[in-house]
């Protein structure tokens, strides 16, 4: 009863909905019996629908927002890491919103040229072992956060974890 109790509050709260009610016997007499299932919370998915006027890039790409820009041409901009997670940790952004990889489209094809000469222009000018890693994480199950196709550049220590 208890757990009939509650349930109908989670429900009633908007917390829950409603699967399925109906009386069952138990051992102790009859008792109500609901099931509840939890929805996925409404902004789960929220990186396929984000959106130009909501994208963190692209407000940095329009000057809306402040970025320390190590790079940049008509096509793609090279900004520092806000959480560098090496001593070098660039983004290399395209200026179009394209949310990741998986939403490319024949005619960005020439963007993404742009992006990987991007990279070696960057590669050319490290001091050191001018080792660098480059990752893009597309999708939110393998930790994007931003959802405009970005590529990782990292350097400047050792990377043998991968
Ligand atoms: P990802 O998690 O692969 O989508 O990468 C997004 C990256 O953007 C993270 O490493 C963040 O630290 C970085 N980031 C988020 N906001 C900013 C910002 N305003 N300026 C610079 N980097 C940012
Ligand atoms: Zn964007």
């Amino acid at each position: 009863m208890r757990y009939y109790i509650l349930n109908i509050f989670l429900i009633i709260a908007g917390m829950a909905e409603l699967v399925d009610a109906r009386d069952s016997k138990s051992r102790d007499g009859d008792i109500m019996s609901v099931r509840v299932r939890f929805p996925v919370p409404k902004n789960r998915n929220k990186g396929s629908t984000m959106t130009v006027s909501d994208c963190v890039f692209c407000k940095i790409i329009a000057r809306k927002l402040p970025a320390e820009i190590v790079a940049e041409t008509d096509d793609v901009i090279v900004i520092k890491d806000i959480y560098p997670k090496a001593p070098i940790h660039y983004l290399i952004i395209p200026k179009k919103h394209i949310t990741d990889l998986r939403s490319l489209e024949q005619a960005d094809m020439s963007v993404v040229g742009k992006i990987l000469l991007m990279v070696k222009k960057i590669a050319e000018q490290l001091s050191g072992s001018k080792a660098f890693r480059l990752i893009s994480n597309n999708g939110l199950d393998v930790g994007q956060t931003v959802f405009h196709l970005h590529f990782h550049f990292l350097s400047g220590k050792k990377m043998l974890d991968f």
